[in-house]
């Protein structure tokens, strides 16, 4: 790859170059927004619900964009392109921008956006064929009526403290629950459990980010006429599920094989997680916005 190129503020600059004020109300109070996507060989996967999803949090934060959507959507494409990037992770961030010291989102007059582009660091191609091992951690996801999970904003230290937790207990991802204890979602995934050939993942309001990724899986999961529920379960639900699985833009589906040391099904990836995962990498491949308009061979 030649030299990485980044969006800030409407130019490509060095990755040197790349640099946000001190004064940059995302860094002072995470306040701000962002997107993980992802493009597979020049398809940009569901690039408009993520826009979607990214309008919408900043809506409810009363952040203003200055882009419209379809100039988000040019300069997401652009940036892959100037990289060379077929496939990679796009990292797109709209901040508060800068202002004072102050709290108030009034004194930052324009909204700090940047978009970065890299190949991809996902896990292990063993850790597909295996499985994770999971644990439930003690921090709560944060209620809906506090942070809402379904605004995906700057302000991921819920996220983060489950993280720390995980590696701590030396295990890559983690159970996370809501305030009455029902089951949430990963750090940075959304949840599904298997049982007798139907789907259940939480919905929105427990405190899930609503991910692209699992709306996927839902789609393709009823295109297939499996029954797949947005339901309120429990942590008594996982470990007696047939299947548990991960989804997320990184992540994609990935097997879940013990969640707090009980063993799900036979402790391997069953075989509709299997299934799911074909159709999942099929459907990325064509469902999105193509980054060329002929067939591009590029890493
Ligand atoms: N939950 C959280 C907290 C996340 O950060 C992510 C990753 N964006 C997801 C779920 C999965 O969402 P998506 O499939 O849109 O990547």
């Amino acid at each position: 790859m030649s030299e990485q190129l980044i969006f800030l503020d409407g130019n490509f600059v060095k990755k040197e170059d790349a640099v946000v004020s001190v004064y940059d109300h995302g860094f002072l109070y995470g306040d701000g927004i962002f997107e993980g996507i992802r493009a597979y060989s020049g398809n940009v996967f569901r690039l408009d619900e993520h826009l979607t999803r990214l309008y919408d949090s900043a809506k409810s934060i009363m952040l203003t964009i200055p882009y419209t959507k379809e100039e988000m959507a040019h300069i997401v494409a652009e940036t892959l392109r100037k990289n060379d990037l077929s496939n990679g992770y796009v990292r797109l961030v709209v901040s508060r921008g800068v202002g004072d010291l102050g709290l108030s989102p009034y004194s930052c007059p324009k909204a700090t956006v940047l978009v970065i582009a890299e190949p991809l660091r996902i896990y292990s191609k063993e850790l597909y064929e295996t499985g994770l091992d999971i644990v439930t951690v003690a921090t709560r996801r944060n209620r809906s009526d506090v942070l809402n999970p379904m605004v995906k904003s700057l302000n991921y230290l819920n996220n983060v403290l489950v993280k720390i937790e995980a590696t701590l207990a030396g295990v890559p991802e983690a159970l996370m629950l809501n305030d009455q204890g029902y089951v949430a979602e990963g750090s940075a995934d959304n949840i599904f459990i298997v049982r007798d050939k139907k789907l259940l993942t939480p919905p929105g309001h427990v405190g899930a980010l609503v991910g692209i990724t699992r709306n996927a899986i839902i789609d393709i999961a009823r295109s297939k006429g499996y029954e797949v529920e947005e339901a309120v379960f429990t942590r008594h639900d996982v470990y007696t599920a047939d299947e548990v699985f991960l989804t997320g833009t990184a992540a994609e589906v990935i097997a879940v094989k013990t969640v707090d040391g009980r063993v799900i099904g036979d402790g391997k990836p069953g075989p509709i997680t299997d299934e799911l995962l074909v159709s999942f990498r099929e459907l990325t491949l064509t469902d999105g916005y193509k980054l060329y308009d002929e067939l591009h061979v590029a890493n």
